[in-house]
């Protein structure tokens, strides 16, 4: 069906933690264009594919190729600036910091020299971030504290901040948890809007099946570290293996 080179390719990537194959032996390809979910249920193994993914984790076995360079040995750092974005929470950004790092950034912030470089350095990016901004459609509430936005606001807003590097790959662990219906739907269709706008691939995972038949192009599932399924979501919908993991039927 694909022409062309695989954006992502995966193969036979596999993790342990002690005796436990949390993902074992999986592969899968991902195009430019395309919005890959990943599905399946509670400790499937969908995290820990991220976090190999986006280099937090250590694969024991297997590859992972960007565009032919291999990330299996890269760091996050590395990895991010390949082209591997990655959705955080807002009140992650900070949580993700070392005890010592947020200490840091307090002093940072109290010291009148440093704070100001911070400062000039910070309004040299304003138009990029706006522009961002404005691309999630966040343009107009750009001077509000975070704290008095809406959920699905906070949502476009953690958006713009992974378009940042302006990711190839772009990776969601759950950007819907906790939304209602119609905001899901709204973050949706902004990544598939983003997504053919810049030629980027996403891979999310995703609770909602209707969010899944909805947006995904494609879907792989995974159930006990191993890869059961992949398909369109017609094709997904009525895979026996599928039906029975989530329906015990
Ligand atoms: P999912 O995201 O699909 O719910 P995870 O990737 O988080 O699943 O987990 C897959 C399996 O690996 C589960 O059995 C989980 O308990 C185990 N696991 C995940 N992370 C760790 C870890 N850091 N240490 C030990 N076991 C882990
Ligand atoms: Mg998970």
């Amino acid at each position: 069906v694909h022409a062309n080179q695989p954006l992502l390719r995966v193969q036979d990537l596999g993790k342990s933690f002690g005796g436990v194959k949390a993902v074992d032996g999986i592969s899968f390809d991902l195009y430019a264009g395309e919005l890959l979910a990943l599905i399946g249920p509670n400790g499937a193994g969908k995290s820990t594919t991220f976090n190999m993914v986006n280099g937090q984790l250590k694969a024991n076995q297997g590859s992972i190729r960007l565009a032919g360079t291999e990330l299996i040995g890269l760091k996050p750092r590395e990895i991010w600036r390949l082209g591997v974005g990655r959705t955080f929470q807002i009140a992650e950004t900070f949580a993700s910091l070392t005890v010592v790092e947020n200490v840091q950034m307090a002093l940072l912030s109290h010291d009148d020299r440093l704070f100001s470089m911070w400062r000039r350095a910070a309004d040299h990016e304003r138009d990029k971030a706006l522009d961002l901004l404005d691309q999630v459609g966040m343009k107009a509430q750009a001077d509000r504290p975070c704290s008095e936005l809406a959920y699905g606001d906070v949502k476009r807003v953690e958006l713009a901040i992974a378009m940042a590097n302006d990711p190839k790959l772009l990776l969601m662990d759950e950007p819907t948890a906790g939304m209602a219906p119609r905001e899901r739907n709204e973050l949706m269709a902004l990544t598939k809007e983003l997504v053919l706008g810049r030629g980027m691939a996403v891979l999310f995972t995703e609770h909602s099946m209707d969010v899944v038949f909805a947006y995904a192009d494609r879907s792989i599932v995974l159930a006990r570290g191993r890869l059961i399924a992949e398909g369109k979501p017609a094709e997904i919908r009525d895979h026996p293996k599928v039906q029975e993991v989530y329906f015990g039927s």
